[in-house]
């Protein structure tokens, strides 16, 4: 079936005590049993809950994955996967992942005694460099955020394998709609369903899923006893999300392109990251990779002042953090969403003070453009 069919059936059949068509939100905190030891598969809500089920579902059947897992951000799913690491365990890190992820693992499972190597991942050679024999986990974003490097999936995963270690995959900036990691042999991915997923901005949760029953056994004990759960009226906000995603991706995708052209024949602008673009170091990967490019655009309008202009002189953009929802986001990386990196690791990564980041959404394109336009003139 194809993924739209998948997107609006997969965990969404009918109620069974009363046919709703649409998942009702079980705002519940236990089941009653009918005996002792005889229930209906929900005992507690921590552990399980109809509404969460049918979106682990539904996110599991979109990504290609026979389980799912969800949680009450994104950040609470990445942490929950860490755990099948153990103290004096190394785990292999693209150097330029989210922030929040860099600070996850630096200053609170650090403290763990779990090793952690930051290493460009682009090229797969660093990460064969990087392993060590206590290697047991190599986690990748791509593409990056706000630069939008790429990491060939398939050349990590096979010298991870060869290594004994499994490969997670942050697939957030993509959504399953245009990449599919375990098509190209990724073990775990995790997802931000604050982003595209739900693609409203009206929620924050976040999704782990995986193919191997005896991790997605641990994976189910490790999210039942630490218990960061997603609530089940944001599960069921995420279930509408995830049934527009195909068209909200096309028309993301398409936007991203037109928006994207726009700046790289800007005389203003000095560099645009898009992995749509002819001139992305990375095209070609991100062809054979990706079923598209996505909205996440950014441009380096060459000074703090100059990114300074154009944040500051836009209408319709709004300045704000994160992405994937219906509104057109613009942010400036360098003070907001990455101030906590380091100003020369900053450097090394390509997020100088004049870059501006782009969550283009769904409004009219040409809208869009102009309003950048304007904004671009008053540099
Ligand atoms: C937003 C984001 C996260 C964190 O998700 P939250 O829902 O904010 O906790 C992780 N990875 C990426 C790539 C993100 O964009």
């Amino acid at each position: 079936m194809g993924f739209s069919t998948i997107a609006i059936h997969a965990g969404n059949e009918p109620d069974p005590t009363t046919g709703a068509v649409t998942v009702p939100i079980y705002q519940t905190s236990t089941f009653a049993q009918e005996g002792l030891g005889k229930h209906k598969g929900y005992e507690y809500a921590r552990t399980r809950n109809p509404t969460r089920s049918a979106l682990e579902r539904n996110i599991a059947a979109l990504e290609g994955a026979r389980f799912g897992f969800a949680f009450a951000s994104g950040m609470a799913a990445i942490d929950a996967v860490l755990r099948l690491v153990q103290a004096d365990d190394h785990v292999i890190v693209s150097d330029n992942t989210y922030g929040g992820t860099f600070r996850l693992f630096t200053r609170v499972l650090s403290n763990y005694r779990i090793e952690f190597s930051f290493v460009d991942t682009t090229d797969p050679l660093n990460v064969e460099r990087a392993l060590r024999p206590n290697t047991r986990m190599v986690f990748v974003e791509t593409p990056t955020n706000p630069v939008m490097a790429v990491t060939d999936l398939r050349a990590v995963s096979d010298i991870a394998h060869a290594a004994g270690a499994i490969v997670v995959c942050d697939n957030t900036f993509m959504s399953p709609y245009l990449q599919r990691p375990l098509e190209f042999g990724v073990d775990i991915v995790v997802h931000s369903t604050t982003k595209y997923l739900n693609g409203h901005s009206d929620g924050v949760g976040g999704i782990v899923v995986l193919n191997d029953e005896e991790r997605a056994e641990r994976l189910g004990f490790i999210q039942n006893s630490a218990g960061a759960i997603l609530s089940p009226f944001d599960s069921w906000l995420v279930l509408r999300g995830t049934k527009t995603l195909a068209l909200r991706m096309q028309q993301h995708d398409r936007a991203g392109r037109a928006v994207a052209a726009f700046l790289a024949e800007h005389p203003k602008v000095e560099k645009v990251y898009y992995t749509g673009l002819a001139s992305h170091p990375q095209h070609e990967l991100a062809q054979r990779q990706q079923r598209g490019f996505g909205g996440m655009v950014s441009f380096d309008a060459g000074s703090l002042e100059k990114a300074r202009t154009v944040l500051e002189s836009v209408r319709l953009c709004t300045l704000a953090e994160s992405l994937g929802g219906v509104e057109t986001l613009i942010s400036h990386p360098a003070t907001m969403t990455h101030a906590a990196v380091a100003p020369e690791v900053r450097a090394r990564l390509g997020i100088t003070d004049g870059l501006v980041r782009i969550s283009v959404g769904l409004e009219d394109v040409e809208d869009i453009i102009a309003d950048l336009d304007q904004a671009l003139a008053r540099i």
